[in-house]
């Protein structure tokens, strides 16, 4: 089955990642927790980012001295991304 992302998506995708470290550190809200899940599996874009994501995460709690949260930057690239994809998304329509 192939499932693109549409423009619909794309303001839920943003919503959910805006709280990525709540959601890996187990702090969110279980249905929140399961829409995030829902979501992704029909989301291809939302995978690679909380796989991205994730991996970050572990690797930092593999440290020593290791911050609870990701650092803004990385955090903020990634929400870029996906924000560059939704505006060139929204320019192809025109
Ligand atoms: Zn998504």
């Amino acid at each position: 089955m192939t499932h693109s992302h549409t423009q619909a998506d794309l303001p839920r995708c943003r919503a959910m990642l805006g709280q990525p470290n709540d959601y890996l550190d187990g702090d969110l809200a279980a249905e929140l927790c399961q829409a995030l899940e829902t979501h992704m599996a029909g989301c291809h874009d939302c995978q690679i980012v909380f796989d991205t994501l994730g991996q970050t995460v572990r690797l930092y709690h593999s440290l020593d001295d290791a911050p609870a949260e990701l650092p803004a930057d990385i955090e903020a690239r990634l929400l870029l991304r996906l924000q560059e994809k939704a505006s060139s998304a929204a320019r192809s329509e025109h």
